[in-house]
């Protein structure tokens, strides 16, 4: 198969290439310059999409070490410290790369991330860590894993994988609240939100924020010199995020804050127009633009949810200190584990200690005599 593609992607170089040398008085004679340039623009596409599937092939057909599935800073982290000791590394990202800072705070300037004292907005860090990715051997690909099984076998929506490694690094996704309308409005900007991932999409609307943790209150932060009306509301009297954002959102003077309240209903036609809620007992109506639920995250979790991994209640996966779950081979990194602080940097740090174990696991080397664990 190689030697026939080879082959193949031979001819069509020397085409692309005979047609830049074809003398201008033939191919005048034979329909002039545009279609000259119209064949060359053909050939060169051709010869781009013959690379590109032979690339993609010499890929597949390649037996990988470890398998990353999803492409945020844990998995991107553990992709580029398996490849620094040597180890091929397929990388799987379904959506955006950099997780939740490329799709739910690309705008967000992350004030704890260490070397930034002055903070560093969520998308040029992804940027830096692609470019950082660009520069190791990691195979990545723009790819949503469909399963994986216990044999280690990955399968995508386009093709199947195997590795002696598979990292599980799927994240999170926001809580959805479930009630009416709410799927509806929240596909193609209706009204309904998970974040303010672009607030400039806040400027002048009336906003009602549901949640009472950090990203509720980083939304309210967010939409202070923007919205024309902020109401947050949240079902317990106190907050449970940073004391000091919570003081600031108090001190603005602009947000209407009700506690003991919850979101019952949205209303409006095609976009969200009307929301009712309750608070200690009564129920309130509210012309509204726009809701963004907060109220929390849940596993991203569809992909091994058949397989028998041990987790906490709460669908969290559960690992040991070497970041192995309980099924030999799989190794579970960042927020989809059962972590008592989801942040950037723990994700990142888990990625670290994977790759040694993964090392350790694959290489077995003299100096390491790990065996899986058999209980957890
Ligand atoms: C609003 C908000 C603000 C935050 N602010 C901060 C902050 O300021 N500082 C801080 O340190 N932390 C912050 N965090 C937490 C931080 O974002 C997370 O801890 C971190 O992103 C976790 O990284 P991760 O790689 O585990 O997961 P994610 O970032 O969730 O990445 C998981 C990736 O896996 C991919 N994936 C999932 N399923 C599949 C599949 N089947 N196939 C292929 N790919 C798949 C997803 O597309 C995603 O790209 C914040 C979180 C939120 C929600």
């Amino acid at each position: 198969m190689w030697c026939y593609l080879s082959r193949i992607h031979k001819r069509i170089n020397w085409l692309a290439n005979s047609t830049t040398r074809w003398p201008v008085a033939y191919t005048q004679a034979i329909g002039g310059e545009s279609l000259r340039i119209g064949c060359y623009a053909w050939i060169k596409k051709l010869q781009q999409q013959s690379m590109l599937r032979w690339r993609e092939r010499l890929s597949e057909e390649e037996d990988f070490d470890v398998i990353v599935v999803g492409g945020g800073p844990a998995g991107l982290n553990t992709a580029i410290m398996c490849a620094s000791r040597h180890l091929k590394v397929l990388l799987l990202e379904g959506n955006k790369m950099g997780g939740l800072l490329a799709t739910l705070y690309p705008n967000k300037t992350i004030p704890n991330y260490p070397g930034f004292p002055e903070g560093i907005v969520a998308i040029k860090l992804v940027r830096s860590w692609l470019h950082h990715l660009k520069s190791t051997g990691v195979v990545f690909k723009s790819e949503m894993v469909a399963r994986v099984e216990r044999d280690l076998t990955v399968t995508s929506t386009r093709t199947e994988y195997k590795s002696h490694v598979v990292v599980l690094a799927t994240g999170t996704k926001p809580r959805r609240l479930g009630i009416l309308h709410e799927e509806e409005f929240s596909r193609e900007s209706k009204g309904v939100y998970y974040f303010a991932s672009h607030p400039e999409e806040f400027l002048g609307k009336r906003v009602i924020v549901v949640g009472g943790g950090d990203t509720a209150i980083d939304a309210t932060l967010e939409l202070l010199d923007l919205a024309s009306e902020v109401t947050l509301i949240h079902r317990h009297e106190g907050f449970r995020a940073f004391d000091q954002n919570v003081e600031r959102v108090r001190r603005s003077g602009i947000v209407n804050v009700l506690p003991n309240a919850e979101l019952l209903a949205m209303e409006g036609n095609g976009r969200v127009e009307k929301v009712i809620v309750k608070q200690r007992g009564e129920k309130l109506e509210k012309q509204v633009d726009a809701v963004i639920i907060a109220i929390g995250l849940v596993p991203n979790d569809q992909i091994f949810s058949h397989l028998p991994l041990k987790t906490n209640p709460q669908g969290f996966l559960l690992t040991d200190r070497a970041q192995r779950t309980n099924v030999e081979g799989i190794f579970a990194v960042g927020d989809v584990t059962n972590v008592g602080l989801r942040l950037i940097t723990v994700a990142a740090g888990h990625g670290a200690i994977a790759s040694h174990h993964i090392y350790s696991f694959i290489r077995r080397p003299y100096w390491t005599r790990e065996t899986w664990p058999t209980s957890m």
